[in-house]
């Protein structure tokens, strides 16, 4: 039977980090601080496996677990001198969730274990502090009460039923702070509280030690199955299987007086990335406190005022943790009568400026290579340097005009704009209906994550930069402002309160807020946002470089990216600007021109309203003759744009009903425009309506129908190829026909651009080198393809409407079948999203493979939205594309996400290696790295495994 349960402490562990994924990063975090003597309250682990079990049997702790837990309790029992429920000496413990990653706050825990009437008087003895005691215990039965027995708020207005009662005591008692009850109040309120759960559950709260463990055990496993849980995991691509472990920790204690505190830190700055030590700290208080925001703590420079010692042994754990893990971690920790104890370090999250100058600043300080630097940021991470900032200054002019409401801790950087919401559910609710929100709130929750998901930014009025909204701000890359003092908020009204120097102001829900995570300002209307610092350099060139310290970070990481890649990146682009911006951001070509979008512009909808209407060839030839010109300028915008680099452009796709006018109005318009009656232009709309246009007359078939719009399309690519040509640009375009299913199709079509081609470049006298190649969209393409390739030169993969046709799932249609089935785990991600492997990208392997095998070295990219989703970049990587081609802005994701991809590849490759070559001996790690000019030679070089 494998091993369920990992004891560590004492200086010595079962465990280490590399058992992630049986001990979870909680469970691993705590082994390796035991091994390498960082002191750490000894306890033990349940793992992963377990909870796999717990599942399967229906949410029942696996037989024989009890005896296991015993004998790991005696362990932790010797260790400690303690009894667990010995009523003289008392041993309480911890019962903590811990996945693979970290969840934080999305799963339960449980602190002050093992106390009951009995225990508690022994702890009052031992500690000679009865009100830590009962305080202790008091926690422990609302804690207890909430998370193992689900006592929670009956309606989403009401407060938590034991803060209630809590609130009353403080009432009676005249106490404003918890920390001024006395004994005999928290004594009552420990009957109360269990009264309280009798009145509502009808069950009584269990005194023996053992059941209260057994069953916060079972309510941790359950956890991993709660709703909050649940959304995390799809948000993040968590997979439910990984399951959580349990740690079991001996408690020690923050809460015992004035020598005793408690706090949380990072090893570098987690909104910006800065390499200094940072963190927040609570005096005589327990670990929940600091990081649910209830109370608003000190900052960690603070302590070494405070503790002189315990600062400096703290700045050790500091150093040591961070180079033996070779990675920011973010760490807990408990002071108990001036003894320091970690509790916990992991892996820290951060926003993603901070994951880029994390992992620039230390591979420059050689605490790890490149190639680890870049694997260390997330794609998506990059995201958070392009986004929007206010334009200075409009906020400067807001706040001169006395707009600023209040100042909060930045926890978020970047802008956002939004209408006022007071609860999560609100959030998501109004941004179905398309509205911008900002959630407001006292604190949030872990129950809040999917309103916090819908949000722009947060703002709340409790909480430090460890609180639960920061910690989501960075993870989600929102906006986020926490710890804003002087807002109020009634919840029944529906309003928040903000005190200013000159009184109060109150905003109603649905009102305007900004906030400016990066500075922590909240600024009363709506603002108007401006493009990112690395935007402003690369794109708008509005800022010189050198004075823009996040862009060099950018352009750094990208830079080491573009070295490893072996995946080209191109841009769905259709506009000169576009096309620009897409260089500036790393675009190698243009994948996807979408002739259509071109024709949506004030002067070309005319003409193209008059072609489709036109009932005989000659009429439609007419109305293709204006478009001609105005088609042709706009390629060759997109040639000189591009300089020299590949541009493929599509023929026509989109059903045509699409461009015509279904108002009075617009009809009307198009009869006077065309000379033809109303009921006319009716009939010929009617005509064009299909029940299904996603499969009906679209892609290469109008071209079949109607070869004269794809020769007007050819003609005006070799003409603008030809005029760029002329005014100095190198061209190389590329003609795509989409939605092709069989060669004749595409035979078809290929005759008339070629026919075209050659007319042109006789009528001009000079000839462009051109491809002309096909979109695999349809699975009849992608089966077929070893045929089609004997006519297309390059295939692109269009895997929207791969995925559309494969799955048989109208990509129009998708939100309810999307929806039900994320909810109930059919899918796993959005297919329309991330590349589903197995079918569509089984029909891309299909593709990849038979038309390469009739036209070795053909070129095969994607131009589907997958593009720019990391993990799809990272399949089309594997199956040996040349190239991804995604929106401009997400260029920077794919670049990264290739690079990626190739040092995955390469590690995996010398891990094989290594491992033929010296048995089991050392695991190697790889990477691709450029051979100076010669860009398509790469050797890839073993690097020192430090898995
Ligand atoms: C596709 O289908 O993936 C594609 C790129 O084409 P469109 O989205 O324009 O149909
Ligand atoms: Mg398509």
């Amino acid at each position: 039977m494998p091993k369920r349960i990992y004891s560590f402490g004492g200086g010595k562990a079962e465990g280490s980090k590399d058992m992630k994924d049986v001990l979870g990063g909680k469970g691993a975090g705590l082994a390796e601080m035991s091994n390498i003597g960082i002191p750490v309250p000894p306890g033990f682990t349940i793992t992963t496996d377990v909870c796999a079990e717990f599942s399967r049997a229906g949410k029942k702790l696996p037989r024989g677990l009890d005896a296991e837990l015993r004998a790991a309790l005696k362990k932790v029992e010797a260790l400690t001198g303690k009894g667990f429920g010995d009523p003289s000496n008392p041993l309480l413990v911890s019962v903590r969730s811990g996945a693979r990653v970290s969840m934080p706050g999305m799963m339960d825990t449980v602190l002050n274990l093992g106390l009951n009437d009995a225990t508690v008087e022994g702890l009052a003895v031992r500690s000679g502090n009865p009100r830590f005691a009962w305080d202790s215990y008091r926690r422990f039965v609302a804690m207890f009460g909430d998370v193992v027995l689900g006592m929670k708020p009956e309606r989403k207005e009401d407060l938590d039923p034991f803060e209630v009662i809590l609130d009353a005591k403080k009432h009676a008692r005249g106490a404003r702070f918890d920390s001024e009850l006395p004994v005999d109040a928290l004594r009552e309120l420990v009957g109360e509280f269990k009264a309280e759960i009798r009145r509502r559950l009808g069950v009584a709260f269990p005194d023996d030690p053992a059941e209260q463990l057994r069953e916060s055990v079972a309510a941790v496993f359950r956890s991993w199955d709660n709703d909050r849980a649940i959304a995390y995991r799809r948000m993040n691509g968590i997979p439910s299987e990984w399951g959580t472990a349990v740690t079991v920790q001996s408690m020690v204690f923050g809460n015992m007086g004035d020598d005793s505190g408690t706090g949380v830190a990072f090893t570098r700055n987690p909104a910006n990335g800065a390499n200094e030590f940072y963190g927040e700290f609570l005096v005589n208080a327990q670990g929940e406190d600091v990081v649910a925001g209830t109370r608003t703590p000190q900052k960690i420079s603070e302590l070494e005022a405070r503790w002189p010692e315990i600062a400096g042994q703290l700045s050790e754990v500091r150093s040591r943790l961070e180079r033996h893990n070779r990675e920011m971690q973010d760490i807990e920790f408990t002071i108990e009568r001036g003894r320091l104890y970690v509790l916990q370090t992991r892996t820290g999250k951060r926003t993603g400026l901070a994951a880029v100058r994390i992992a620039v600043e230390m591979a420059e300080a050689r605490l790890l290579s490149k190639e680890e630097a870049l694997l260390r940021v997330e794609p998506e991470a990059l995201n958070h340097l392009l986004r929007p900032v206010f334009d200075a200054e409009r906020k400067a002019a807001a706040v001169k005009g006395g707009k600023l409401l209040a100042k909060g801790l930045p926890a978020g950087p970047g802008a956002a704009s939004g209408r006022l919401v007071f609860f999560a559910e609100d959030a998501e609710a109004w941004r179905a209906r398309g509205e911008t929100v900002l959630l407001a709130r006292h604190e949030t929750s872990p129950e809040d994550i999917r309103g916090m998901a819908a949000a722009e930014g947060f703002l709340t009025a409790f909480g430090g930069m460890t609180s639960h909204a920061a910690l989501v701000a960075r993870q989600m890359g929102k906006v986020a402002i926490v710890g804003c003092e002087v807002l109020r908020f009634d919840y029944h009204a529906r309003r928040m309160i903000v005190s200013t120097p000159a009184g109060e102001r109150t905003f109603a829900e649905g009102e305007w807020i900004s906030i400016d995570g990066t500075a922590g300002e909240v600024i009363e209307g709506r603002l108007e946002t401006r493009p990112s610092e690395v935007l402003q350099v690369v794109v708008e060139r509005s800022r010189d470089p050198k004075d823009a310290p996040t862009y060099q970070l950018f352009a750094k990481l990208l830079s080491w990216a573009d070295q490893v890649r072996r995946l080209k990146v191109r841009a769905n682009a259709d506009q000169p600007d576009q096309a620009t911006t897409a260089v500036a951001l790393g675009a190698q070509g243009i994948g996807l021109c979408r002739t259509e979008h071109m024709f949506f512009g004030e002067e070309k909808i005319g003409p193209m309203r008059e072609m489709i209407v036109a009932e005989t060839e000659p009429d439609r030839r007419r109305a293709l003759a204006k478009l001609l010109p105005l088609q042709r300028e706009d390629f060759r915008g997109l040639f000189i744009a591009m300089a020299g680099r590949p541009v493929t452009i599509r023929t026509l796709d989109p059903p045509l009903h699409e461009f015509l006018p279904h108002d009075d109005a617009g009809i009307a318009e198009l009869a006077r425009a065309t000379g033809r009656s109303v009921e006319k232009i009716r009939e010929r709309v009617a005509e064009l309506a299909e029940s299904n246009p996603m499969l009906g007359h679209r892609g290469c078939r109008l071209g079949i129908s109607y070869p004269e719009i794809t020769e007007m399309q050819a003609r005006a690519i070799f003409e603008a190829a030809i005029d760029a040509l002329e005014q100095g640009a190198k061209v190389e375009p590329e003609v795509m026909i989409p939605l092709v299913g069989t060669r004749k199709e595409l035979d078809h079509q290929t005759t008339v651009v070629r026919r075209v081609a050659e007319e042109v470049f006789a009528e001009r006298g000079k000839k462009v080198r051109y491809l002309v190649g096909t979109m695999i969209e349809v699975p009849r393409g992608a089966i077929t393809a070893g045929e089609i390739a004997r006519t297309a030169e390059f295939f692109s993969f269009g895997t929207n409407d791969l995925t559309q046709t494969t799955f048989g799932l109208s990509r129009d249609d998708t939100g309810p079948v999307l929806r039900s089935y994320l909810d109930k785990d059919i899918y796993a991600v959005d297919p329309f999203v991330s590349i589903d492997r197995d079918g569509v990208g089984g029909l891309m392997r299909i593709a990849v493979a038979a038309g390469r095998a009739t036209r070795p070295g053909m070129k095969l990219g994607i131009c589907g939205e997958h593009g720019g989703d990391p993990s799809s970049v990272v399949f089309c990587h594997e199956i040996g594309l040349d190239y991804v081609s995604c929106s401009p802005f997400r260029l920077p994701i794919a670049r990264l996400a290739a690079a990626q991809a190739a040092l995955r590849e390469a590690a995996a490759k010398a891990k094989a290696k290594g491992a033929r070559a010296r048995p089991a001996k050392r695991n190697g790690n790889g990477v691709h790295v450029r051979s100076g000019k010669a860009a398509r030679t790469r050797r890839v070089r073993a690097v020192r495994a430090r898995a």
